[in-house]
This record gives structure tokens, sequence and C-alpha cells, in this order.
């Protein structure tokens, strides 16, 4: 590769989980500490970072395409007398085909995974000099140590306490590509929880792969769970709103696990939701799946929720077609769907994914009736939805603003319950991005909700 001017601008492209956000927000912090700037809109990058996602077979195909255009536009750019962009492969795809990627992709200069990108800086500094870069170490938070204050403003943040996952799922290559479970320090979430809060924060989103399998040290040197933490978080001022993602069933029959099913009843600042996948309904498929539940116990847990915070509403993941999936199997999942009446859920057909146990298992399932299930689960789901909105309606709850509608006549924000709400600008009290509405649940569409104002709370 040739020597080229350090980068002024950079784009990132974040796919996939809300961990990857988060990743992708740090890595700008990063690139902002070397005085790298983001690339106005509609104007190229000099560095293009591909965040990328390796859940399924689809996201993972993504990057490929993506280097692709990246080159061609890039060509273009320097027909013109611009330049190519230095292109940066992170993320899992980094982590699970880094050197494939290399081979594949010649234009592409930096490869980083996602427990390497505090070194991005170092690695920016080799690709000036025309030598290519992979990073794909697995140091555990040697990252979180490694990067800058956070900087993130806004109304809403996430916050990663956890990662990796020690599960292994038959289907699944988060362990593989994000490596063992870690839990990060105590100290360290309360202090970056507080300098998002002064950033303008007002709701925090706690992220991990197996969030509520977090453990650590209060500042006492105790024990504590994930709902020691909330409790301790729900003590900052100014913070409005706590919520957390996402959550494995094996974690909460624990007593760190019962003690979060409690603070749901005790703690006014964490919101009434709670995502727990389930992937199946078949106890034979969750099984094969390695998931360490069954469908009872699932059940179960639920209805500890329910019976903590009544009003809590509930979302999921599903996989169909997982093989050896029979009809009858598929149906069980229906079943628990029906049982539990979701506000909102992601379903998705079974994705081989290479080095994991179920891509060699027998029973494939064919396309198509992986395609059919997941057409009929989705509309089962999508009724939940939309059930669940139109019980909302006649209810007054507070919205927290994040954005402009799709109308710029409206504000966009989100319920207790994480539905989307929006409401007519120039109704009822001003409002502003990060303001707390009160607002009137009026009437119910199949994926959002239109609110009425009553009146904007002080900040
Ligand atoms: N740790 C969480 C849990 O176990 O519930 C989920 C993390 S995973 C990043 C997000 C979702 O992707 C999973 O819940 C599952 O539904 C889906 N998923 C993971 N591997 C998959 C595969 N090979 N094919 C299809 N969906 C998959
Ligand atoms: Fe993947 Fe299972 Fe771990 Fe979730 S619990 S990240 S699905 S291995």
């Amino acid at each position: 590769m040739e020597p080229s001017a350090p980068p002024r601008t950079y784009r990132v492209k974040s796919f996939g989980c809300q961990m990857n956000v988060y990743d992708g927000e740090r890595m700008a912090e990063l690139l902002g500490e070397r005085g790298i700037t983001p690339a106005p809109e509609g104007e190229e990058a000099d560095l293009v970072i591909l965040n990328t996602c390796h859940i399924r077979e689809k996201a993972a195909e993504k990057v490929y395409s993506d280097i692709g255009r990246l080159v061609l536009a890039g060509k273009q750019a320097e027909a013109q007398g611009g330049r190519q962009p230095l292109i940066a492969v992170a993320g899992c795809v980094a982590q699970a085909e880094g050197e494939e990627i290399m081979k594949r992709a010649p234009a592409v200069s930096i490869v980083v995974g996602p427990q390497a990108y505090h070194r991005l800086p170092e690695m920016l500094d080799k690709a000036a000099k025309g030598e290519r870069a992979t990073d794909t170490d697995m140091p555990a938070n040697a990252k979180f140590d490694a990067l800058p204050a956070r900087r993130k403003r806004g109304p809403t943040a996430f916050l990663t306490v956890q990662e990796g996952c020690d599960k292994f799922c038959t289907y699944c290559v988060v362990p593989y590509t994000r490596g063992a479970e870690i839990s990060r320090p105590f100290r360290d979430l309360i202090a970056e929880a507080e300098r998002l809060v002064e950033a303008g924060a007002k709701e925090i989103m706690l992220l991990g792969q197996n969030v509520n399998a977090w453990a650590g040290e209060d500042t006492k040197g105790r024990r504590t769970g994930l709902a020691g933490l909330i409790h301790t978080l729900a003590r900052i001022d100014g913070l409005e709103r706590i919520r957390y993602t996402t959550s494995h069933p094996g974690d909460m029959d624990t007593d760190q696990g019962r003690a979060l099913i409690a603070a749901h009843g005790e703690v006014d600042k964490l919101m009434p939701y709670l995502h727990l996948p389930v992937q199946s309904g078949s106890d034979r498929v969750l099984k094969a799946m390695n998931r360490q539940h069954t469908a009872d116990s699932y059940l179960k847990i639920i209805a500890k929720f329910r019976a903590a915070r009544p009003d809590i509403a509930l979302a999921g993941d599903f996989i169909v077609g997982f093989p050896g999936e029979t009809e009858a199997e598929f149906e069980e999942t229906l079943r628990v769907v029906d049982e539990v009446r979701y506000a909102a859920c992601f379903s998705f057909k079974y994705s081989p994914r290479p080095g994991t146990p179920a891509a060699i298992m027998d029973g494939q399932i064919a396309p198509e009736v992986m395609a059919e299930r997941l057409q009929r689960l989705q509309t089962r789901l999508a009724e939940q939805q939309y059930a669940f909105n139109q019980a909302s309606v006649g209810k007054t709850c507070t919205v927290l603003v994040e954005r402009t509608g799709r109308d710029p006549g409206q504000w966009l924000g989100k319920s207790p319950w994480l539905q989307s709400v929006w409401f007519a600008k120039d109704e009822g009290a001003p409002a502003a991005i990060g303001d707390m509405v009160e607002v009137l649940l009026a009437v119910a569409g199949p994926v959002s909700l239109k609110g009425l104002v009553c009146e904007t709370l002080p900040a």
C-alpha cells in the first residue's frame, strides 16, 4: 500500500447490536482525540470504519459489498482529484474473519476486533506509512481502561457494563467473536454514568450480551449484581431513566436475578421493560440450542416480573428453523408467544454460522420452510405489538423527547414501555430534545403512538 496523508475526517458505519453502536461511538471519541472530525453530511470521509456484525450470514456478507462500494466511490473521487478513503473493518466480522478480509479485500488497511479498538490510533499511524494493520487480541477490560473519557452528548446513552459470553448456545458466534464474559468494575461504570448525565443524558441503557450476568464489588467491597448497580445509578441526580438489555433467562433464577426482578418494583427510575429472549418454545429445541432453560422455566420468570411490575412491557428474540425443528415444535413457540403477549420482538431465521456446533447438526431446515414459519411468527408478534399499543391508549405517561419526527412539525420520543410516541410541536407546552413531556397516549398505530401533550416537566 502507498503511504498516505493522515485522515482528517471519518465516518463510522455500525451494523448489528446496540453494543456495536456503543463501540462505534467510542471509536469516534478516540478519533476526536486525534483531531479527526466526522465527515460533513454528503461528503466522502478520509477514513471509513465498517463496524461489522457476524451474528447471521446476511449481516456478515454486507461487509464485502460495502468495501466494494467504497472502492468504487474512491476511484471516482480519485478521478476528480480526490483520494481513496482509508478503509478499516472493525467489529465481529473483523474478529472472526480478519485474515480472510485481508486476503480478499486488498483495499482494507485496518482490521480491528471488538476488544482491540482502543489501539486504533497506532494502527492509523501504520496505515499512514502504507502498512496494513491487524489487531484481534482480546485483553479483558484493557480497552475500557485505555479509552478516553466519554464525550457523548444527548438525552439517551448506551453504557456497556458487561461483554462477552460463556453460554455457548450452539447456534451463536458471540462467545467466539466477543470472547469470555467480563464485567466492568462498578466504580468505572458509576463514573461513566455520571459523565454521561453531566453531558445531558436523561436515560441510560445498560448493555451486555448477558447484561444480567454483570457482577462486581460496590464501593464498600460487597459483591453485587445488576440490581445493586441499578440502585446506585438511580441515586445520580438528573438521571431519569434506567434500562438494560439483553438478559438471559439462565441468570434470572439466582439471588442476583431475583434482586433484579424485585428492583422493578422498587426503583422508580428503572423502566417497565424487559428484553428476555426465549428463542424457542420447544424444550427439545432449547436443549439442542444449549439454552439452559425450558419453556416453562422461562414462563415462570416472566410471571415473577409481572408480579413485581404488572405493567412491564415484554420483548424477546426468536429463532425459527433451528436444525431438526418440526412443525409441532414450531407451534410450541407460538404457544409461548400467545401466553406471554409481547410488546415488541425480534425474530430471525436460523443462520448456520461457521465453527458453531449447530452448523453441522443433522436436519438443517429448508429455506422456504423457515420463511413460512417466520412469516407466521412475525404476523402473530405484530398483532401482539399492536394490541399492546392499543391497550396503552388513554394512559398518561412521560415521554423523553429524542428527536424531530418524520414530519418536521413533530417531536418523537419514547414512553416508559419503549414505545415510539410522537406529538405535534405546536401543541401544548413547548418541548425540546431531552425534555420529559407528560403525554396522553391518544391513538395507537402498529409500531408507534400519537400523544397529546399535558405539560412539560421542569428540567
Ligand atoms: N445474549 C442474548 C441472548 O442469549 O438472549 C442475545 C444476543 S444475540 C447478539 C441476539 C440474537 O441474535 C439472539 O437472541 C438470537 O435470537 C439471534 N441469533 C444469534 N445467533 C443466530 C443465528 N445463528 N441465527 C439466527 N439468529 C441468531
Ligand atoms: Fe449468543 Fe447464547 Fe451468549 Fe446470547 S447467551 S450471546 S445467544 S451464546
